[in-house]
C-alpha cells in the first residue's frame, strides 16, 4: 500500500509535507496549551514531525497513521533521533475509517482531509476518537483571493474553484457543523516556499541520481514548470492553515 510515487520523490527530503515550518508547528503546539501526557491521534502523519516535536517539547503521547511506507519509516527514525520513540507510535496503513481504541485529547488530520472524504467527513471520523471536550485539528487550504477562472484554480493544483473556500467562509463552515474555532495558525508565503521550493532541489538531485528511471521524464517536466507555475498561482491564490475546533 502506497501513495502515488511522485510524492515519494518530490517530498522525500521534507520533514513537513505541508506549507508549514517547524516554527509554525511549535507555535501551534504552544497555542493549544498541550499538557504532558495528552494523547494525540494524527491521521496522515507523514514523516511524523508534528507528533515527534510535540512529544519532545510538550510531553504528548502520539499515534500517527500514514499510507506512505517511506514517510512512515522516516517518522520512526525521527522519533528515535528526538528520543521520543517510547511516546509516539507510527503505523503504516490507510487511515480511512481509523478510530483509536483509547479516546484522545487531540485528534488531527493536517493536510489530508480526503482521508474522510473531505472536511465534513474527516471531522466526523476524528470526533469518534475524541474525549468529550477534546480538540480537533484540521489542516486545510483556503483561497487567499478567489481565482478569477477555473484555469487559475487548476494552476494551484485544485480541481476547481469550489474545492476550497475563502478564509471567513471556511471558518463559518466549522460553525455550521457545530464547532467553535478555538485557535488557528496560518501558513504564509514564506512557509509555502519551504514546502514548494524545497521540492525543486529534491527533484534536481533525484534526476541526477536516477537519469534512467522510467519516472525521470515526469520529474523533469515537473521541475521545469514548477517554479513559474508556483509563483503565478499557488503562491498568490492559495492559503493554508490548521484550525482547532471544539464542539459547541
Ligand atoms: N500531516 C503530515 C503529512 C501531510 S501530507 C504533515 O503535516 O507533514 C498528506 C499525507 O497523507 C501524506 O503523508 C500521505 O502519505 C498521507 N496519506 C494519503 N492518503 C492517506 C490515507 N488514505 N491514509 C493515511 N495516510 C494517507
Amino acid at each position: 500500500m502506497d501513495i502515488p510515487r511522485i510524492f515519494n520523490v518530490t517530498e522525500s527530503a521534507h520533514r513537513i509535507h505541508n506549507p508549514f515550518t517547524p516554527e509554525k508547528f511549535a507555535t501551534l503546539g504552544a497555542a493549544l496549551r498541550l499538557e504532558a501526557g495528552t494523547r494525540v491521534l494524527d491521521l496522515g502523519s507523514g514523516s511524523g514531525e508534528m507528533l515527534c516535536t510535540w512529544a519532545r517539547d510538550y510531553g504528548v503521547i502520539g499515534t500517527g497513521i500514514d499510507m506512505s511506507p517511506l514517510f512512515t519509516a522516516q517518522a520512526k527514525l525521527r522519533a528515535e533521533e528526538l528520543g521520543v520513540a517510547d511516546r509516539v507510535k507510527f503505523i503504516h496503513g490507510d487511515a480511512a475509517g481509523y478510530v483509536s481504541d483509547e479516546k484522545v485529547g487531540v485528534a488531527a488530520c493536517v493536510g489530508a482531509t480526503w482521508i474522510g472524504g473531505g472536511v465534513v467527513g474527516t471531522i466526523e471520523l476524528l470526533a469518534r476518537s475524541l474525549h468529550p471536550g477534546g480538540i480537533l485539528l484540521i489542516g486545510e487550504p483556503y483561497w487567499r483571493q478567489l481565482p478569477p477562472t477555473e484555469d487559475v484554480a487548476r494552476g494551484c493544483d485544485a480541481g476547481k474553484i469550489s474545492d476550497f473556500l475563502l478564509l471567513p467562509e471556511l471558518l463559518a463552515s466549522f460553525g455550521r457543523l457545530g464547532y467553535d474555532v478555538v485557535e488557528m495558525v496560518l501558513a504564509n508565503q514564506d512557509s509555502w516556499d519551504r514546502y514548494e521550493a524545497a521540492q525543486w532541489l529534491t527533484m534536481r538531485r533525484w534526476l541526477e541520481a536516477n537519469p534512467d528511471d522510467e519516472f525521470a521524464k515526469e520529474v523533469r517536466a515537473k521541475l521545469t514548470s514548477a517554479p513559474e507555475r508556483y509563483a503565478a498561482y499557488t503562491r498568490e491564490y492559495l492559503g493554508w492553515g490548521v484550525f482547532a475546533l471544539m464542539t459547541r
